[in-house]
């Protein structure tokens, strides 16, 4: 298995060598950082991006072509984190098939979120942003980053109690949490069918998205005793029957930080496609 935090660490170190961040990242920059180049290809359906070492010691790094513009950035990234971390390629697993990922490839994926997405740009961004899809669309444009790697990254830097809930097919396939949530308690099931009647469910269902709702906690979050009001954004991606949904609690206070590990290492379990690092927030201060 590989350590994320080493991981998370190696990648910072890796955007430091390639000069002054900017933003969007420049990919290829990256890709030059390891004496590569980037080359658009038609590939598999469910391909993303192979790379091979080309007679001159050169990699060559081949993204298909028929994915969108910004899963190709996430795609030219995770081939870079194959040749910085020295770690063999496994594609036989598509993707999107989570469970089955080697580590490997998941190993990359942290990698790759944190080449996108640099945390020393990022997080300030998440502190000062109003919570919200709005803010998480916002910040995806800025950093030209898909909805599903920013929202995760972005529910895991949040100093609010706040998840960032991806379903398909009107089931919840995954979740971020921030440090707060995590601490809480607050856990969401992975497999479980959106709550019904939930303003997810019923923007899948084909009501037009409004503003942010109130939600039922116990609907969201298993064994869930305490109080707070919950507050629900989201987003239904129709050609993949995909929802994001964003929950946070208003007003809702921490618990104190005393007993905190300054690595929440239980807490410590990648569980995002795009590679989501749980982080410790303001809690880290005494
Ligand atoms: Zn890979």
């Amino acid at each position: 298995m590989f350590d994320e935090l080493d991981i998370a660490t190696k990648a910072r170190e890796f955007i430091k060598l390639c000069g002054p961040p900017a933003l969007p990242v420049s990919v290829q920059a990256y890709a030059a950082q390891i004496g590569g180049t980037v080359v658009e290809e038609a590939l598999g359906e469910n391909e993303d991006a192979w790379s091979f070492r080309d007679t001159g010691g050169k990699y060559r790094i081949c993204v298909n072509c028929a994915q969108n513009p910004r899963r190709r950035r996430f795609s030219v990234c995770h081939e870079v984190a194959h040749v910085a971390l020295g770690i063999e390629a496994d594609h036989s697993t598509p993707s999107w098939s989570y469970a089955r990922r080697p580590p490997g490839e998941i190993a990359c994926d942290v990698f790759a979120a944190e080449l996108l997405l640099p945390y020393q740009l990022f997080k300030p961004r998440v502190d000062s942003a109003d919570i919200g899809l709005a803010s998480i669309g916002e910040l995806a444009d800025e950093f030209d980053a898909s909805l599903l790697s920013t929202g995760s990254r972005f529910a895991t830097f949040s100093r609010e109690l706040c998840a960032f809930v991806v379903s398909e097919g009107g089931k919840i396939r995954y979740s971020a949490r921030s440090a707060g949530l995590r601490q809480a308690k607050g856990w969401i099931r992975p497999g479980s069918s959106l709550p019904s009647d939930s303003y997810s469910a019923r923007v899948r269902a084909g009501e037009r998205p409004s503003s942010p709702e109130e939600a039922e906690p116990d609907q969201w979050f298993e064994d869930w005793e305490r109080d707070g009001v919950l507050i629900e954004d989201t987003r239904h991606l129709g050609p993949w029957d995909q929802t994001l949904t964003l929950l946070w609690f208003d007003e809702e206070e921490l618990a104190p930080p005393s007993e905190r590990k300054h690595w929440d290492e239980d807490a410590y379990r990648l569980r995002e496609l795009d590679g989501v690092l749980p982080w410790p927030g303001r809690n880290k201060r005494k």
